[in-house]
């Protein structure tokens, strides 16, 4: 029963890497080797992967790699809240992160039943499925009465239920808490500021950090990745790449190479709130300090101020650290801060995140990525707009943009248009390029 990081390490070749390698395009020995490596992570609990004949909806996981040999992977967060609690609405967002085309998703529910909202978007999830299970310890219960039992015990109760992946804040230690003094915006994570109580009331050290072996048998045994979560991320750029969050991912750090020495896949969570100038830092003194373990991104913001529209300052960083060294985005919709998002936050959020990966992805040069884009600038020169729509990240919205505008122009079939509302017939340059290339092209003819 080993890990696929175990197995990597004697040179097989599982059939999970060999999905990965075939959906990516990329050589299954070297996803292999980097898998063996510690720098390649594929999140995939044992039972997850598994078929399950009493539903007709659990038909499998489908695999997906993390990694900076692949192309930058993007996470949804979903889940209920205690205000805004309905296992019919997450299912709807997890819907429309999937037809978004999230790589993986995390159910981060803290309102209802969480077992059935759990298993109810497990069984109908094809791709990664992570979860935070401090969140469920600490549901119904003051922080300060949990205890290594209870966290134990939901640890093991997810890991049968097939989640792939776990965030834990196993980093935030009780040395670390007077280096907040000065920040602007404290402890931002959830789980880190819980744990943050807890370890203050009981004046003894982060529960996660003393269980840390016994999480990593649980974690083996059914090859669940650890998240190590980071829960003194800055949350305002003015706390970034500060004391408290750089000594939590030396702490991090140390918990990585234990992990993956017990044979546990490892990627490592990150800010938070950085300004772009830092981002570059930030990424490159995570690859050192973690043994370069997939970094996991939440954005980054680059700006505090965009309240509404935090998908795209989420977007701007999440193309630099992307660049620098991430290789996971969680996505953040324009509505954090704000509220619990809806499906069509989900959606934007998913959207603007893959926007930010594939920039990152085109500008590292990764193997592949900037063909889409010249199949879709060579489409838009031509004026075709059925290969042009459909090569979009979003094509139902482009499609209904350009359908609109279509009617602006009086055409209601498509796609015929040899312009659009935009610049008007008259001023279309690509139709006026099109002009200039055929009489050159007569030119060319005749003489
Ligand atoms: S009208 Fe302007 S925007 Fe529209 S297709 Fe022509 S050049 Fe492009």
């Amino acid at each position: 029963m080993a890990t696929q990081l175990q197995i990597a390490r004697t040179g097989t070749i599982t059939d999970e890497v060999k999905f990965v390698a075939e959906a990516e395009n990329v050589d299954a020995a070297l996803i292999r080797d980097e898998l063996a490596a510690g720098r390649l992570v594929i999140p995939a609990n044992k039972l997850h992967l598994k078929a399950n004949p009493s539903t007709s909806l659990r038909t499998g996981l489908r695999p997906a790699g993390i990694g900076r040999v692949l192309t930058t992977k993007v996470n949804a967060n979903i889940g209920t809240s205690t205000v805004r609690c309905s296992v019919e609405g997450e299912i709807e967002k997890m819907k429309a992160a999937l037809s978004a085309g999230t790589d993986t998703i995390m159910d981060l529910s803290t309102g209802g039943d969480l077992d059935q909202i759990r298993e109810t978007l497990l069984a109908q999830c094809l791709v990664p499925f992570g979860t935070v299970p401090i969140y469920e310890a600490i549901k119904d219960r003051n922080v300060e009465d949990i205890d290594n039992k209870i966290i134990l015990e939901i640890i093991e109760k997810q890991a049968e239920q097939g989640v792939d992946f776990f965030t834990i804040h196993a980093g935030v230690l009780r040395e670390h808490l007077p280096l907040l003094e000065n920040r602007v915006a404290g402890i931002v994570s959830r789980g880190g500021a819980l744990l943050a109580k807890w370890m203050l009331y009981h004046n003894k050290q982060n529960p996660l950090y003393e269980m840390f072996d016994d999480l990593c048998s649980i974690l083996a045994e059914y090859d669940i990745c650890f998240s190590l979560g980071d829960g003194l991320r800055p949350g305002a750029i003015a706390d970034a790449t500060d004391d408290a969050q750089i000594a939590e991912l030396k702490t991090i750090g140390e918990l990585t190479a234990r992990a993956q020495e017990k044979g546990c896949q490892v990627m490592v969570e990150g800010p938070g709130h950085v300004p772009f100038d830092q981002i570059q830092y930030n990424m490159e003194i995570q690859q050192q300090i973690c043994h370069g373990a997939p970094f996991y991104v939440l954005g980054p913001l680059v700006t505090d101020i965009a309240a509404g529209y935090d998908h795209i300052t989420s977007a701007i960083g999440g193309t630099a650290a992307a660049f620098y060294g991430a290789s996971f985005l969680c996505y953040v919709t324009p509505r954090e801060h704000l509220g619990l998002p809806d499906a069509d936050d989900v959606r934007a959020g998913v959207i603007a995140t893959k926007i930010a990966a594939h920039a990152a992805d085109v500008a590292r040069g990764l193997k592949g990525t900037a063909e889409r884009d010249r199949r879709l600038s060579i489409a838009r020169t031509n004026l075709d707009w059925k290969t042009h729509l459909a090569e979009s990240l979003d094509p139902q919205t482009a499609e209904k943009m350009h359908r609109q505008a279509c009617k602006e122009i009086g055409i209601e079939e498509l796609p015929s248009t040899d312009y659009c509302s935009m610049c008007g017939r008259q001023w279309c340059s690509l139709r006026i390029n099109r002009e200039i290339k055929n009489s050159v092209q007569r030119i060319a003819d005749s003489g």
